[in-house]
């Protein structure tokens, strides 16, 4: 029987509710499972500990994670600290200093979903965007002089560095090589950012020689937009920039749907480090405490957290899971047009698992 060790971090808002669930899903799977269990470690990072501590996790609070095989991750933000003191004092802190250079999110539009490209079915709309998560926009490089003066000058560099522009574009040739349609968009923004991004550019050029059985191209981001609303099965793949990236896969979540079922995958391709899962959403303190969230985004990921694991049945089961309800309106939330309850779906999920698992066994 293997153990895996998993670290939750539920963080702020809603996290502290869709995380919980999320751990319950895993927690059915592994009541019924032959193969696998889970030793949980919950920490308790995000505003109310900076609150507390002046800090959004502990200095050394990687060394706390270092040692997991994955970890479930809520969402950070809190109305009353800046914004940038939340995502860079946890998520950017793990993804950074674990090196999980590819954020990895899939785009489906489920059946039974009401979406707003009305002529789209999931067979138009199947997407996975992969996002350079450790440098480019979100480096960090910059800073501010003369503060508060009239003369005051603040810069954020956007560092692009070979090594990783090669790093992610491999990673995303590799992606699209596995997926049916071996079809990869690599987006790019060379008309008006001619340094960086014509690098980035050329090295798209020489990784694609390594995979001649995919087919690519190239969009602009602001062209990329108007594709994924206007010819989305045209795309399949797509590789692009922190910032470009970020803004892309918030515009997908939104026409598959609901921002409540979209997932992300924070990965270390090399393994060195636990990988992070997530859902995409923030921390939505307008629905918090209510039971209003809908966790299908915290199941999906969890499901991509076993597929990472190498749990592809479990990876499966969790899925069906999540097409099962989607499928079905009385187990829809608010944000999907329905009244059921956070609590509400995931014993919906549970039972699911539950039943399919007994079903299996009754089978072997
Ligand atoms: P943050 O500032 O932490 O990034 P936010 O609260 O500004 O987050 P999101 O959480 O990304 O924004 O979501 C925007 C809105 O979408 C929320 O205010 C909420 O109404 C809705 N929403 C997001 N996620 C969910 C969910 N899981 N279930 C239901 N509604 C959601």
């Amino acid at each position: 029987m293997k153990t895996y060790r998993i670290a939750t971090i539920p963080g702020d808002g809603i996290g502290k509710e869709v995380v919980p669930a999320g751990k319950e899903v895993m927690q059915a799977l592994a009541k019924y499972s032959k193969s696998f269990a889970f030793d949980f470690e919950d920490f308790d990072w995000g505003g109310d500990y900076y609150r507390k501590h002046g800090l959004m996790a502990p200095v050394d609070g990687l060394d706390a994670l270092r040692d997991k095989d994955a970890i479930l991750f809520g969402s950070a933000g809190d109305p009353d600290i800046a914004d940038h003191i939340t995502l860079w004092g946890l998520r950017l802190k793990i993804c950074q200093g674990m090196d999980m250079y590819a954020n990895v999110r899939p785009t489906r539009i489920l059946a039974g979903i009401d979406a707003p490209l009305k002529r789209c079915t999931g067979k138009d709309l199947d997407w996975v965007i992969v996002r350079e998560n450790s440098e480019g926009e979100y480096s960090g490089v910059g800073g501010r002089v003369h503060q508060g003066f009239p003369i005051e000058v603040a810069t954020d560099v956007s560092v692009i560095t070979r090594a990783g522009a090669e790093r992610i574009i491999r990673y995303a040739f590799k992606l699209a090589q596995a997926r049916p349609r071996k079809l990869l968009t690599v987006v790019t923004k060379s008309n008006a950012q001619r340094h960086a991004m014509v690098m980035w550019d050329e090295v798209a050029a020489e990784v694609a020689k390594d995979f001649p059985d995919v087919t690519w191209d190239k969009e602009l981001v602001d062209a990329a937009t108007a594709r994924m609303v206007g010819r989305p099965a045209s795309l399949d793949t797509i590789v692009a920039t922190n910032l470009h990236a970020d803004i892309l896969s918030d515009l997908a979540a939104a026409l598959a749907g609901s921002l409540g079922i979209a997932p992300t995958a924070n990965i270390d391709p090399e393994r060195r480090f636990p990988s992070m899962f997530e859902p995409i959403h923030g921390s939505a303190f307008d629905i918090m405490g209510k039971g209003l969230a809908n966790p299908l985004g915290t199941f999906w990921s969890v499901s991509m957290l076993l597929e990472h694991l190498g749990e592809h049945d479990a990876a499966r089961l969790v899925m069906d899971a999540v097409e099962e309800i989607a499928s079905n309106p009385h187990l829809h939330t608010r944000d999907l047009g329905g009244s059921a309850t956070t609590a509400q779906v995931t014993a919906a999920a549970c039972d699911f698992i539950a039943k399919s698992m007994q079903a299996s066994e009754l089978a072997a």
